[in-house]
């Protein structure tokens, strides 16, 4: 028998794995498999090119629990004492202790540099023995013992057939890896798409209601994974079945891709487009990342590019460096032109899909979108390519492309100024009046009520040239695209002042909300009275609800609508007559006071000008003081006066209640009362 030290030259890397390396534990078996299917694969080959001309017999590597230890035996190359030696012993570590110190808590980081595959076997055992016999003629089978010190023995041994067996003896920490389902998860994990048959525990069948072991072993692998097949010979139901099986709880996906390249770099995969229950559900299902079909992780950040990490799928690449930290990755050339690559692929598929069948592509579209606008907000290349498909859908469900949509609304809204108006609404029922509004004038209304179409259309407005969007209740209809010809306002100054304080009396109050009154020349056959939110104000309310931060400001800021009373309808006039009539001379002589109080006001003002502070007499400062109680106590009173008589006519309640519910703004006790009085009326 051979005792020896294995070759660490630094100190001691065994507690080092133990100790910090604890996170990770779980890969020494996707380790160790891997290793044994290595040892498959080699000989396949060397039997394919004749260099072993032996039986290659069955070479499914099993995986074997008992007590204490676990087995992994495979029917592979094997090894030699010299390649024990070589593979096993001589572990070479250059620098090892300060990169050890760097990296203590990452596994990856440390196994990957290292090559330590097998050496992850000493994070779960206390005692590793390798019996193995190589494939070469008349090789003598070696069995390796090590108990995690240093020292090993290696000596001669019986062993019948070719291939390493690695017997783990797990050590007392680690005994939840001899629990039968702790090994049937990881080996679904890590294992399932390996390419040669892994068999653990026996199949099992249904037999009077209970489960009954058969003789035959269970694989727990699919050898040829979809994504390793050729596209051509695939069909629909088998991208369909292999995404159940991937996902059993998904809904059906709404389309795949199939990555395939081999130069410059190696890539191959099944990409889809999930269909997310709704647009805020986060990702639970990821896409998984493979080397060589053995799984790595679910963490596909910086390989593909964000807006895809929403897909759902495979990917798989020896070319992507595995063992290094996030930030070296998205450095790595690599890594970008394999990025870069799948953004070009996904848009080609889409592109592709939208030709051939545009029908399919519009009926998917409600689902197909979020991932199609996340791109095109955040990858300025997908932007590019996405012009071709992405689509805009009008109120009436029909699709366009954003040519497509140009042509349609450049006849009848363009603006004076020659911009192209773009009209939209972000809640087709509570909007709905507006809506109609502008139908009636011959616009066309975009739905926009996705998640992120406020965003996509900011974004738009920035690439689009002279062009604009505009919420559909922005605005009276008269305004939204602003034409040159236009009415005359049938109200004096007088009238406004005094319908601002009749309206404004009249409001419900509503906790963070802000009413102004204006008028609008309209038709009489216009909306008398109704109500907007100015679009700058909105969409940085709701961009501060989405993002936080800088916008916090706006977000804090009360919501302010704008109440627009029609002046030329002719209810807003017998408004204006009723008031004349009621209180018309009570208001009109306190006019008369406050307007020859303005002109002694005026005066004052006058006098006081070019002159220094100091230089303004007490008396005249007495004055004007007076001057501006008055004023205002004037004001106040005509205030009342107009706010008694607005209380006590129902048309003026009725018609700012009718605007409010038309905002589905009208709640509550408010709401009471207008029934009550819209019964009165009739
Ligand atoms: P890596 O697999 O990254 O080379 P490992 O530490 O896992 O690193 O293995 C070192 C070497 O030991 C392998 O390259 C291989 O030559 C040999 N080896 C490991 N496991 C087996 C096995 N089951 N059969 C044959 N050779 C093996």
């Amino acid at each position: 028998m051979q005792k020896g030290h294995i070759g660490v030259t630094t100190e001691n890397i065994f507690p080092i794995i133990k100790k910090y390396l604890y996170s990770d534990h779980e890969i020494f078996l996707r380790e160790l498999v891997s290793n044994a299917v290595d040892a498959s694969q080699k000989l396949k080959t060397l039997s394919s090119v004749g260099e072993f001309k032996g039986e290659l017999g069955d070479l499914t590597v099993q995986v074997k629990l008992d007590k204490k230890t676990i087995t992994i035996s495979d029917r592979g190359v094997g090894m030699t004492a010299e390649e024990i030696d070589k593979y096993l012993n001589q572990v070479a570590f250059s620098g090892a202790t300060e990169f050890l110190e760097k990296y203590k808590t990452d596994a990856k980081a440390i196994i990957g540099h290292f090559g330590l595959g097998f050496y992850s076997s000493f994070m779960v055992s206390k005692k590793v023995e390798v019996i193995t016999k190589s494939f070469k003629e008349d090789a003598q089978a070696v069995k390796w013992v090590c108990d995690g010190s240093p020292e090993y023995t290696l000596e001669e041994v019986e062993k019948a057939e070719r291939g390493t067996d690695i017997v783990l003896h797990i050590d007392d920490e680690n005994k939840q890896f001899l629990e039968k389902a702790e090994i049937d998860k990881l080996l679904k994990k890590y294992c399932r798409f390996l390419p040669v048959e892994i068999a653990f525990g026996k199949d099992t069948e249904w037999k009077d209601g209970k489960e009954v072991e058969l003789d035959t072993d269970k694989i727990i692998n699919v050898t040829k994974p979809l994504w390793t097949r050729t596209p051509s010979e695939l069909k629909d139901e088998d991208y369909a079945s292999f995404y159940r099986e991937l996902y059993p709880m998904a809904d059906e996906p709404l389309f795949h891709i199939h990555l395939n390249v081999d130069y410059p770099f190696n890539l191959t995969g099944v990409l889809y487009f999930p269909k997310l229950k709704n647009n805020v559900e986060v990702q639970k299902n990821k896409i998984q990342l493979y080397c060589n079909q053995v799984y790595v992780t679910d963490s596909v950040e910086g390989i593909v590019p964000e807006f895809l990490t929403l897909l759902h799928g495979v990917i798989d690449s020896p070319d992507i460096p595995l063992n290094v930290s996030r930030s070296y990755l998205q450095s790595d050339s690599n890594v970008k032109k394999i990025s870069k690559y799948i953004t070009k692929k996904v848009a080609d598929r889409l592109e592709e899909i939208f030709k051939k069948d545009r029908k399919t592509f519009e009926e998917k579209w409600d689902d197909l979108k979020i991932f199609i606008e996340y791109g095109m907000l955040t990858e300025e290349k997908f932007y590019d390519r996405a012009t071709k498909f992405s689509l805009l859908k009008n109120t009436e469900g029909k699709c366009f492309t954003l040519d497509e949509y140009k042509d349609i609304i450049k006849g009848n809204q363009t603006d004076k100024d020659k911009q192209l108006v773009y009209l939209y609404t972000t809640d087709m029922l509570a909007q709905h009046s507006f809506i109609e509004a502008a139908k009636s004038k011959g616009y066309d209304v975009l739905a926009m009520e996705g998640q992120l179409d406020t965003h996509l259309l900011n974004h738009l407005e920035q690439k689009f040239e002279k062009s604009r969007f505009v919420r559909v209740d922005s605005d009276v209809v008269e305004k939204l695209i602003p034409q040159e010809n236009h009415v005359d306002l049938k109200l004096t100054p007088a009238q406004k002042e005094d319908l601002t304080s009749i309206f404004s009396s009249q409001i419900p109050q509503m906790e963070k909300t802000n009413f102004i009154v204006s008028f609008e020349a309209m038709g009489e056959n216009e909306t008398p009275v109704m109500i907007t939110q100015q679009e700058f104000m909105r969409r940085m309310k709701e961009m501060s609800a989405m993002q936080g931060g800088g916008m916090m400001f706006y977000g804090e800021m009360p919501d302010s609508y704008n109440l627009v009373v029609n002046g030329n309808h002719p209810l807003v006039q017998r408004i204006v007559t009723d008031e004349e009539a009621s209180v018309g001379e009570k208001v009109s002589t306190l006019r008369g006071k406050v307007e020859s109080l303005n002109g002694r006001k005026a005066e004052l003002d006058k006098a006081k000008e070019g002159k220094k502070e100091e230089e303004v007499t007490q008396a005249e400062k007495d004055e004007m003081a007076d001057v501006d109680k008055k004023i205002e106590a004037l004001n106040e009173k005509m205030k009342e006066e107009l706010s008694t008589f607005a209380s006590g006519n129902k048309l003026v309640s009725q018609l700012i209640d009718l605007a409010l519910l038309s905002n589905n703004m009208l709640k509550g006790e408010a709401l009471t009362k207008f029934v009550k009085r819209s019964i009165d009326l009739i």
